[in-house]
């Protein structure tokens, strides 16, 4: 047996570090048992150990999540060893229990075998050697604020006592500091009416007793305090300025975008990488030239997004930059030079051989070096000083591959891919806080907070439905063996018990208490908890006259009608001559909704090209008009068409077909496969010979014009128009065709504000007046010609004015077009003189294809929809 060693006279243990930063002296009782026994397995160790003999398992390879089931076995392995809970009764073992038992007589011999020892079974070792006399212990041993011990800690200070160190326990409450207007011992619960409320209150509340002592400790404790991190630190930075209060709940290391730039670097060491990823490396300030080069780095990330692919291999992503930087002459020298340096690394080039072979298995020791090399060859962390958190990030950086590197003992010889998923899997386990000043105000969980003296303390959260919480039993320990042994989680009697405590200790924890809760949680009324019915209520009132005064909370609150509203809608006028590419386009967004065509047409606002799989609609359209294109070429008339042999015809087909789709499969490689064009081909093939079979049942024509640019003057400016094609009949009249693949209709033509305006648009442009304008719409599920002509059969199909009433056109062709032309006259007048009005003809229905909501605000005018 151990003696006291006279030289360590006295130790202070703590069940958490917080407590035991509180206390100073203090040490976490996991602290001291690592400092008695430093070589254990850490909890990700063991975690790849009991994850590896999970996936092995006959069982484990039915599992669809093997990971979580890990965590499930470890915690049941711990639970096992904490309250010795030593075999099952066979008559209780289900499934479940059976597959952990098998489970863990496997890791409990990997263990034996390898000399490895975890934390649990650390507290057996230090045991046996405290009988052994081998364990140096101190004279007095005092344990605080611990609300309970397993049996296993229990045996372990039994058995030092017996050794002759005094083990004495006792808690910490009471204050240390002056009370101002508090009113000693009292607790309160107090009703808000929803979760948000409940903080903004609590925040308020908190601001109000610094307000009248400004050197009080104050406890603000969230019980569900990592879940909703985020809108308490928005609701607590919205009522106090930031150095006031402290968030106890850490985030992940993994959730730091500092962090997350050298995960999403070393993604990128693999031959073909995704457009998202891409997107996110451009978009970052992490790496080297990534502040200098943004406005650059951003105008290729549209670049690429344009492009259309979902994935580029790394020479082809270096050709597009090389394109970009000579070609459009932009200047991203520093991006350039270290993707290359990155890409020399691992890319496989034919002219020198990778650096590092990332498909090969090795060490951790190894995948560290290739981890920093590829770090230093992108610049990262940037060029900027590092700001005090992004240094604390940068040291937690080398503790995380520090901790990988351990790990390598379980993990063995391993991928480059495994390794990076070990990384990410680490960086989300270790949780970083940034160190900050102290402040006055504390923002923890239940257990952080009970044990720890306050002058003040909100309880919030403390609903029916959330105080007690709910049992959780383990999976895989039989139920009635946990409800026998007690374990924690393990039954509603036992979460009772421990709320109970707990809500007497924070009782305890400030001579001023709140305990909160809210009325409602997702619209369903909620009732406080039972374990608070001894307490009075305390009205708002009571509350002294809390004025919920932060401005975000006033503009929620506010009504429509004492919002300042400011309204403008015109825009500067075009400048004389000013010459608008996109000429159809603008008038017809103008009778569309005029702030659409203000925003897009002149101040070209955009949203970011989607890449899809497979073409996109607009991408065929444009395939189905450069086939077409080469059709025609050498074909001016019905009567050359006519002229061809059948196979001519079919070549001709063919020709134009493979024509069009070599160009896009050079632009869209990872798209455009080999089968996929084939499929294409074969698809298009059977349209355009549909086609072909109108054109020939038509009266005689010749083709004057493929594609055809001009340039019109509307209302003083100059619009630029490209027609598909231009007919000519055998009386040398025209007629305007334009290639369709999407849905059309003749009747979007009429009306004031018409819909699509494009074909009467060049109608009324023409130098000489057409005798029809048409769409060729070509569909899958069907080919025709769509439109209005002067006289009867000039198109299968086209029908003259007289015979399309029910669009409100009973006059002759002539008349429709003088008055297409007053419409789009006016309409350039109104896009001309800058009239911007948020009046989308259709309500939402005109919203729903445009991306403009966010600018143009059109929710906040709900009159409109
Ligand atoms: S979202 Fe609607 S209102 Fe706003 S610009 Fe687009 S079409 Fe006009």
């Amino acid at each position: 047996m151990s003696i006291p060693d006279p030289d360590i006279q006295h130790i202070q243990l703590t069940p958490n570090r917080r407590m035991a930063q509180f206390l100073g002296q203090a040490l976490s009782l996991d602290e001291w048992l690592s400092s008695l026994f430093p070589n254990t397995l850490s909890e990700t160790e063991e975690f790849i150990i009991w994850e590896k003999i999970i996936s092995n398992s006959e069982l484990g390879e039915t599992l669809l999540r093997a990971s979580t089931t890990a965590r499930q076995v470890a915690s049941a392995w711990q639970l096992c060893l904490s309250y010795r809970i030593k075999h099952f009764d066979p008559l209780l073992v289900t499934e479940d229990s059976g597959a952990y038992l098998k489970w863990s007589n496997e890791y409990r011999n990997r263990c034996q075998r390898e000399g490895w020892i975890d934390s649990k079974q650390r507290v057996d070792q230090i045991i046996e050697a405290v009988v052994a006399g081998k364990m140096p212990l101190p004279c007095q041993i005092q344990l605080v604020g611990f609300d309970e011990h397993t049996p296993q800690i229990k045996e372990l200070f039994d058995c030092i006592a017996h050794a002759g160190t005094e083990v004495v326990e006792s808690s910490i409450v009471g204050t240390t500091v002056d009370m101002i207007g508090a009113i000693q011992g009292q607790v309160f619960t107090f009703s808000a009416e929803n979760p948000d409320m409940e903080l903004r209150y609590a925040a308020v509340q908190a601001q109000k007793w610094l307000n009248q002592n400004p050197k009080a400790r104050i406890g603000i404790v969230i019980p569900d305090l990592e879940r909703r991190r985020q809108s308490v630190v928005r609701i607590f930075q919205e009522t106090l300025s930031n150095p006031l209060f402290n968030i106890a709940a850490p985030v992940s290391l993994g959730s730091y975008p500092f962090i997350q730039a050298a995960l999403l670097c070393l993604g990128l060491a693999k031959e073909e990488i995704s457009l998202e990823n891409i997107s996110l490396w451009l978009r970052s300030p992490f790496f080297e030239g990534g502040i200098q080069e943004s406005i650059g780095r951003s105008a290729f990330d549209v670049f690429l997004r344009e492009a259309g692919e979902l994935f580029f291999s790394w020479s082809r992503l270096l050709s597009q930059l090389d394109y970009y930087s000579n070609e459009l002459n932009i200047s991203v020298g520093v991006l350039k030079n270290t993707l290359e340096k990155f890409y020399a690394l691992f890319g496989r080039k034919n002219e020198c051989a990778p650096t590092f072979l990332l498909s090969a298995k090795n060490t951790t020791e190894h995948w560290c070096v290739v981890i920093q090399q590829l770090l230093i060859a992108v610049g990262w962390p940037g060029e900027r000083t590092l700001s005090s958190q992004e240094y604390q990030l940068r040291l937690q950086w080398d503790l995380l591959l520090e901790t990988y590197q351990k790990i390598g003992r379980v993990l063995g010889k391993h991928t480059f891919s495994e390794a990076l998923f070990r990384l990410k899997s680490l960086s989300k386990e270790i949780s970083f806080l940034p160190q900050s000043v102290s402040a006055p105000v504390q923002i923890l969980g239940v257990l952080e907070a009970a044990g720890i003296p306050f002058d003040y303390l909100w309880v919030a959260g403390m609903h029916r439905e959330a105080w007690p919480p709910d049992p959780s039993p383990n999976p895989f320990i039989p139920l009635s063996i946990q409800r026998v042994v007690d374990l924690p989680r393990s039954s509603a009697k036992r979460e009772l018990k421990v709320a109970t405590r707990l809500t007497q200790r924070l009782c305890q924890g400030a001579p001023f208490v709140i305990f909160s809760y809210p009325s409602t949680v997702d619209d369903q009324p909620c009732a406080k908890s039972a374990l608070l019915n001894n307490f009075p209520e305390m009205t708002t009132h009571q509350l002294g006259s809390i004025e919920l005064s932060t401005d975000i909370y006033k503009m929620e609150n506010m009504s429509p009608s004492s919002r300042i509203a400011r309204i403008d809608e015109q825009a500067p006028k075009l400048a004389e001559d000013q010459k608008i590419q996109q000429g159809a386009k603008s008038i017809q967004l103008q009778a569309a909704c005029p702030f659409r065509a203000f925003s897009e047409i002149r101040l070209m606002a955009k949203p970011l090209a989607i890449s899809t799989l497979g073409l996109t609609p607009a991408i065929r359209g444009e395939i189905l008009h450069q086939i077409l294109m080469h059709f025609w070429e050498g074909l001016d008339s019905q009567a050359a068409l006519n002229a061809l042999t059948d196979l001519e015809l079919e070549q001709r087909i063919k020709n134009s077909i493979e024509l069009s789709l070599n160009t896009w499969q050079s632009r869209r490689p990872k798209t455009l496969t080999p089968k996929y064009k084939m499929l294409e081909q074969k698809r298009l093939f059977k349209l355009i010979n549909q086609m072909i079979s109108i054109e020939k049942s038509r009266p005689a024509f010749q083709v004057v014009a493929r594609e055809q640019r001009y340039v019109v003057t509307l209302a003083g400016f100059q619009l630029s128009v490209r027609i598909d094609r231009i007919d000519k009949t055998a009386d040398g009249e025209e007629i305007i065709l334009d290639y369709k693949t999407g849905i059309t209709s003749v009747g979007h033509w009429f009306g004031e504000r018409p819909k699509d305006p494009q074909l009467p648009i060049y109608c009324i442009t023409r130098p000489q007046l057409p005798v029809g304008v048409a769409f060729f719409s070509i569909r899958p599920e069907g080919v025709k010609f769509q439109g209005l002509a002067k006289n009867q059969d000039l198109l299968p199909g086209v029908k003259t004015t007289h015979e399309l009433k029910r669009w409100g056109s009973d006059s002759s062709f002539e008349e429709q077009c003088e008055r297409w032309s007053n419409t789009v006259t006016k309409l350039a007048e109104d896009f001309s003189a800058g009239v911007a009005t948020v009046d989308p003809i259709d309500g939402k229905n005109t919203c729903r294809t445009c991306s403009l909501q966010p600018l143009c605000r059109i929710h906040s005018l709900d009159h409109k929809l």
